[in-house]
């Protein structure tokens, strides 16, 4: 291809690796090309982590090396070139300054800011932009509008039935859900007891190829000062290993997914989960590839209802819901703060130094591999900053930093939304606050930790337990008309006056740090 002949400029985004995007629909070697821009403002636009960034880069030079060998041209700007792009938009008008294309063409971006970024680079260059609907998910936004409107009653599990009915999947001829039931929610929130989680097959790894080392050793040196460690890297950034992980899961661990699926375990965060958000952020597979995966699982006898029910209702159900949350409710939803939490997050939040056994585990473990579990993120380091009243778009920075499968569209919703109740009751109708007799109800932390889960006064009070008192009677108001709080705002009532007192004045010299 000359230079001033092309036709459609097609921009692929770090999270929009699928080779079945709708925007290479068509696509014409002699008159397309493919843009792709590692930009270090997006690198560093929040303090994030070795892994996360090596990740993205991996990915999308792995993605890149299979569209060229696929025949079609892929402009890569990347961050060792001699006169790298800052930013994604810079990288898209410099393109367009050089190649003249008629189109530029891009699936929606899963970031409000990079959807409003790319726009304006291309508006003022004068090009049309063609922003498609992304076919990876099941739900367009559209349909996610058309259920959402004018109903009084919004809540997650509605919209999951209606997809499920829509799919067709786990739903028999008659429009019944399969086994009975919608949902096996009861089933599903066992502990692992005494005896722990017992023998679970470890995930797979996939060793740094070529192309994963390089980018690792670049990472290593240009992001020297980021948070967490690039040792051990062995994250799935090819479609081939994406694949090979789904496999792995609905092999070793689909069929134990569901009946643990609250329980945390000190030392463990994968557990029978299945690691593959970050491949499914990145688009390397399907929602689709992923429940029929598991749905095929159940119908061979390889998977019982509840496992399999469960996974779907992650995918099919809040993984949908909050995207269509995401795009029907930006930019404002960013700027939610109902609890008026003012605070910064404690600086163990970065480096796991601290005495709670829970949070140093949780923490540690999270710098290290990017992962945490859906409990440990809500019901662990959530739950603890929630308590502690953080400010709710501070957590979702952090959280954006640390974690793999962490995008905007994913994170803000779950983060503000659901964790910190930042939204006021959109994403969930209560705020999800517990004392630390969660925690020793659903893991082992507090066997070996120093403080004690029942105690919220004294030398060895749990600060979760002290937190949780404290964050009742600061929202009592707020919460007392809230159906699902009834009970937790009467027992606070029953607290007798010095106890509070003295409850609460050790929540603020633990919310003062
Ligand atoms: P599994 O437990 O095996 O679940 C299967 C899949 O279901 C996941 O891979 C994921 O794609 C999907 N899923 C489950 N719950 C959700 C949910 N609430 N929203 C969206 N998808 C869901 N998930 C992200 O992908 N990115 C995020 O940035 C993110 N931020 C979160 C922040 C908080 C505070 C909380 C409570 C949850 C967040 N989640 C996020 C949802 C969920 O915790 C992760 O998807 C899950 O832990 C990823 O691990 P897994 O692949 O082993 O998941
Ligand atoms: Fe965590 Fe409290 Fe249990 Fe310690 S006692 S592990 S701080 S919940």
């Amino acid at each position: 291809m000359t230079e001033k002949t092309l036709r459609n400029l097609i921009v692929v985004c770090g999270d929009q690796l699928d080779e079945d995007s709708v925007a290479l629909d068509g696509f014409d070697p002699e008159r397309d090309a493919i843009l792709m821009t590692e930009a270090l403002d997006e690198a560093t636009y929040v303090w994030q982590s070795k892994r996360r960034i090596a990740v993205f880069f991996a990915a999308m030079r792995h993605f890149r090396d299979a569209q060229r060998r696929a025949g079609r041209t892929v402009l890569y700007n990347a961050i060792d070139d001699e006169a790298p792009p800052e930013t994604l938009a810079a990288g898209l008008k410099a393109a367009i300054a050089r190649h003249d294309p008629e189109r530029v063409v891009m699936v929606q971006p899963g970031d409000w800011r990079v959807r409003a970024a790319l726009e304006g680079a291309a508006g003022e260059t004068g090009v049309p932009l063609s922003t498609l609907e992304d076919g990876h998910f099941y739900a367009g936004i559209p349909d996610f509008e058309a259920f959402a409107d004018g109903r009084k009653r919004f809540i997650m599990e509605d919209f999951y039935r209606m997809m499920r009915k829509r799919t067709g999947l786990l739903v028999d001829d008659e429009g019944k859900p399969e086994g009975g039931a919608w949902n096996f929610d009861k089933d599903n929130r066992k502990s692992f007891g005494k005896r722990g989680p017992g023998l679970i097959t470890p995930r797979a790894q996939y060793q740094p190829d070529p192309v994963t080392r390089d980018v690792l050793r670049l990472v290593g040196t240009r992001f020297a000062d980021a948070p967490g460690t690039l040792d051990d890297f062995a994250e799935p950034v090819t479609r081939a290993d994406a694949l090979h992980a789904l496999d792995d899961f609905i092999a070793n661990r689909l069929r134990d997914f569901g009946t643990h699926q609250d329980a945390m375990w000190e030392g463990s965060s994968t557990l029978n989960h299945s690691r593959l958000s970050v491949v499914l952020n990145l688009k390397l597979i399907s929602p689709r590839e992923a429940c029929d995966a598991a749905i095929a699982a159940h119908d061979a006898g390889a998977a019982p209802l509840n496992a399999v029910e469960g996974f779907l209702r992650q995918i099919l159900g809040w993984r949908e819901w909050v995207r269509g949350l995401y795009w029907t409710r930006m930019p404002e939803y960013a700027e939610l703060n109902a609890l008026d939490a003012t605070l910064d997050l404690p600086d163990f939040f970065w480096t796991g130094e601290t005495d709670m056994a829970c949070l140093h585990d949780m923490i540690t473990r999270l710098l290290r591999t990017g992962y945490a579990h859906h409990i440990e993120r809500l019901m662990g380091m959530g739950l603890y900053l929630l308590m502690h009243g953080a400010r709710p778009y501070a957590t979702h920075d952090w959280h954006m930093g640390l974690y793999l499968d962490a995008i905007d569209w994913v994170s803000l919703p779950n983060m503000l939304g659901m964790s910190q109740h930042g939204d006021g009751g959109i994403v969930g109708t209560k705020p999800y606050c517990a004392s630390g007799a969660y925690i020793d109800r659903m893991s082992n932390y507090c066997d070996t930790c120093r403080f004690d889960p029942k105690q919220s006064t004294g030398d060895s009070a749990c600060p979760f337990t002290t937190l949780y008192w404290d964050f009742l009677a600061r929202h009592e108001q707020r919460f007392e008309d809230n159906r699902r709080m009834v009970l937790q705002v009467r027992n606070l009532h029953r607290k007798d006056a010095a106890d509070l007192r003295a409850i609460r004045e050790k929540a603020g010299k633990l919310r003062s740090v």
